[in-house]
């Protein structure tokens, strides 16, 4: 069977690692990735060997500039089965015409409000959903960690009413418009955050009400979980439960910040030091009061990469059973 051919366009920090993690897998190759600009990454991703794509008033920059650019956006576009955008949030929504018309399918990330695709996505929330579609939105990291923990939660012990406050780093590393800052900024003001109701664009029944704030730092978030459940279970159920997630990784051993949990990432040998799974802190999954509290990290630049892959695969076809994508997804990426 021939591979499914994935374009990128937008190769900034989620881009490059969907590409990555699309050559890993034996079922789908690149066939090309867009950049706006000759920068570093453009380079980079030349030098691995990628067709590099632009705007069509910029493939003349980019031959100046040493990188002879296979052509334009539409031309990738055209040469695809499917594209992943991952041009910054908003950006992705004025393309949805060029998808259309070239009749590509394609996948927005969590930057772009859910009614542009008509189906949010996580993989083990709602595979089944994205079988066939044209139009898919993989949500945010922050949603993407909630699903990982809820949908479980919900399926074992039905959940009656999530509480959780998100503790969001200001930038990603490689952001140098964003900082330097020192401040603390409750964002938004305005409560329940935007958080809640991403959450119930994949699980509609669940009640949430979720709070953020920015905090000065790049490595990672830190979500403070509070849930009540419809049955009785106690933390070593829970432990349990989120131990048999493949998406979900215990940390113990010492770790106790998200600094040490990116050393993690770099020490297991991980493509950037990407940590793909769910952090959870052991010694914080505790009943209270008949009510569970925990704490997540979540690594907001890499946690979205596996569920792109499954998303392909749905959207394609490859798979019906979502486990099996999951499965075959994980394997390829040594996750
Ligand atoms: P980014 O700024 O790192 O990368 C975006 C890339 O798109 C850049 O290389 C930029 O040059 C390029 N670009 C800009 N305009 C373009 C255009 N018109 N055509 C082609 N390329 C263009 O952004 P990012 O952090 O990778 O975010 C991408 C999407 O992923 C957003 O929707 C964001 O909300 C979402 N997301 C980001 C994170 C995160 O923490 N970084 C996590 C999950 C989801």
């Amino acid at each position: 069977m021939s591979k499914v051919k994935v374009a990128v366009n937008g190769y900034g920090t989620i881009g490059k690692r969907v590409a990555d993690a699309v050559t890993m897998q034996d079922d789908m190759e690149i066939i090309g990735v867009a950049k706006t600009r000759p920068n570093y990454e453009a380079f980079v991703a030349h030098d691995k060997g990628y067709d590099v794509y632009t705007l069509t008033d910029r493939v003349d920059t980019m031959k100046q500039a040493g990188i002879p650019a296979a052509g334009t956006v539409n031309d990738m576009v055209a040469n695809a089965d499917i594209v992943v955008d991952c041009t910054p949030g908003g950006i992705g929504e004025k393309n949805k015409a060029l998808y259309e018309k070239a009749g590509v399918k394609a996948i927005w990330q969590g930057g772009e409000d859910h009614e542009l695709a008509g189906c949010s996505f996580n993989a083990e929330a709602n595979y089944a959903e994205a079988l066939g579609k044209d139009f898919v939105r993989v949500v945010s990291c922050n949603t993407t960690g909630l699903c990982r923990v809820v949908y479980p939660l919900d399926l074992e012990y039905g959940v009656k009413k999530v509480r959780v406050t998100l503790m969001r780093r200001a930038a990603d590393p490689n952001d140098i418009k964003t900082g330097p800052i020192n401040a603390i900024i409750p964002n938004p003001i305005k409560l329940p955050s935007h958080h809640g109701p991403d959450l119930k664009s994949i699980l509609p029944h669940i009640n949430i009400a979720s709070t953020a704030v920015k905090l000065p730092t790049t490595l990672m978030h830190v979500h403070t979980l509070n849930i009540e459940m419809e049955k009785e279970c106690t933390a070593d159920d829970v432990k349990t439960l989120f131990a048999k997630q493949p998406r979900i990784r215990m940390i113990g051993q010492g770790i106790s910040s998200t600094a040490e949990i990116m050393e993690l990432g770099r020490d297991l040998g991980r493509p950037r030091g990407d940590m793909w799974e769910n952090c959870i802190w052991e010694d914080s999954v505790t009943m209270y009061d008949e009510e569970l509290y925990f704490f997540q990290a979540i690594h907001q630049e890499s946690i979205v990469i596996p569920e792109n892959i499954d998303a392909i695969r749905a959207m394609m076809e490859l798979e019906t059973d979502g486990a099996k994508s999951m499965a075959k997804t994980n394997k390829a990426l040594g996750l």
